[in-house]
């Protein structure tokens, strides 16, 4: 419509503002919103759009997790302790979405410091599920996929460190994808775990998602951990095709932690990809019942060395408290909430002399055996397809009250950010009327083919774009 000029940007910009106003004070999906600058940014694209300069992206409003720098938007991390924090600069993808036209809408919830499955543990709100408000969006980009799923937003970003983007795009019935390691730079992303860490789109089809990826990858020398590689290309992405596709099933993946539903759901996609022409193979990766307990040493062990810059002299939030130390303690005991310390506890005893080999050093050779042993599965395989999330949405206040049941959910996410693969979420069915998300890995580098792949996976499937029931 933008292109046709049958709608200027700021008539589109103004309707979600609009939107976002009626509909989020039920979802509570954004955190900060400045629609003024809202409005500048869509005056200009369309000014780009008048010059003929338009790309895909131009005058195209896009949310952005509050965890991604936004120069002059306050980047709080969902913490008090970055409370009024206001970036000079902007991180490198959201420098990339604004040189491309895109409109930054607005900062969307997570769990503090993208630690969490929920989005609950938010310090300012809990976001509501648009399937469902009495359930949880999933998380940590809850805030992202809800945004999508309510249709606040064409498309959002979210980072990605156990499942953050995958698994709230599985819950709220939207496309989630996270690059390769290394191919979206990091630059501005406050650090959670390092070498972990992704940012990548939420959207509402795999084509959406794929022209986001386009454009916030490639290199970018100000990330040590960036690729030297070209930006991902949507080009090819609908000229993909099923037939003699060999996708692996693996065992651990499929375990009996599975929802009854969620199973049945992905059993039936599978069926429908099998008359399709894609062929199936059973596998098993061990090291994959490792995941969860492997990841929370090595996640929590980068935090705890990340976190310790928020001390209240240089960001955010500066507590009352006598001399330097007295200073630092009060801030870091009044700033972060309950799950962040618990991380750094955890990361810091991980860490400390005594444990460093019992722990840290063994949680990095299980991240090794795990790197190859899906190097080896991806030898004869196009790909691997599971759950996303072994349950569908559940009610708030339900799950993550039980620290190691929150934790376990992410079994099937973890892998790909331990060997850093390209993973993607799209919605596959429903279980009693909740969205199911079914996943597929790739190989490092191999995000073109994995997009093309899951272009055909939602082509082939019913219902796999369907919409919320939300007005
Ligand atoms: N749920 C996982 C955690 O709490 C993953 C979070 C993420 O990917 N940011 O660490």
């Amino acid at each position: 419509m933008l292109r046709a000029k049958e709608a200027s940007c700021s008539e589109v910009a103004e309707a979600y503002l609009e939107r976002i106003e009626a509909i989020d004070p039920t979802y509570g999906c954004f955190l900060a919103i400045d629609p003024e600058s809202v409005m500048a940014q869509a005056a200009k694209a369309q000014s780009q759009i008048d010059r003929g300069e338009a790309g895909p992206l131009t005058g195209v409003p896009i949310a952005v997790k509050d965890n991604i720098a936004t120069a002059g938007l306050e980047t709080t991390c969902a913490s008090k302790m970055l409370t009024g924090f206001v970036p000079p600069f902007d991180a490198f993808v959201v420098e990339r979405l604004r040189g491309q036209g895109a409109v930054v809408l607005g900062k969307t919830n997570l769990d503090e410091f993208a630690m969490g499955a929920s989005t609950e543990n938010s310090a300012f709100k809990v976001t509501r599920n648009p399937w469902d408000p009495a359930r949880s969006p999933g998380g940590s980009s809850g805030g992202s996929a809800a945004a999508v799923a309510a249709r606040l937003a064409p498309a959002a970003l979210g980072s990605d460190t156990g499942g953050s983007i995958r698994q709230p795009a599985a819950l709220c019935g939207v496309v989630g994808f996270k690059p390769t390691y290394g191919r979206c730079s990091r630059y501005g992303l406050v650090a959670f775990g390092s070498s972990l860490d992704q940012i990548g789109p939420l959207a509402r089809s795999v084509k959406d998602a794929a022209l986001v990826a386009e454009a916030i990858t490639g290199h970018d020398p100000q990330d040590g951990t960036s690729l030297d590689a070209l930006p991902i290309s949507a080009a090819e992405i609908e000229h993909g095709s099923l037939r003699g596709l060999k996708i692996g099933l693996v065992r651990e993946m499929f375990g009996e932690a599975l929802d009854p539903g969620v199973r049945e759901s992905i059993n039936a996609a599978v069926r429908v990809l099998e008359t399709e022409g894609v062929r199936f193979e059973r596998i098993s990766i061990p090291s994959v019942s490792l995941g969860v307990s492997t990841y929370y040493i090595i996640a929590p062990a980068e935090a705890s060395s990340n976190l310790a810059r928020f001390d209240g002299v240089r960001y955010g939030m500066r507590a009352k408290g006598s001399g330097h130390i007295g200073l630092v303690e009060r801030t870091r005991a009044e700033g972060f909430g309950h799950e962040v310390k618990s991380r750094i506890m955890i990361g810091s005893y991980a860490l400390s002399a005594g444990y460093y080999d019992a722990y840290y050093l063994r949680a990095q050779r299980v991240r090794a055996l795990m790197a190859r042993e899906f190097e080896q599965a991806f030898q004869g395989l196009d790909a691997i397809l599971s759950p996303a999330c072994p349950v569908p949405a559940f009610k708030i206040g339900e799950l993550n009250k039980d620290p190691l049941a929150i934790k376990q959910i992410d079994y099937c996410t973890i892998p790909a950010n331990m060997a850093g693969l390209p993973g993607i979420s799209l919605n596959c069915g429903f279980a009693e009327n909740l969205p199911v998300g079914l996943q597929l890995l790739a190989a490092p580098m191999r995000d073109e083919s994995l997009l093309q792949m899951a272009h055909s996976v939602e082509r082939a499937l019913p219902n796999a774009t369907r919409a919320a029931p939300i007005p």
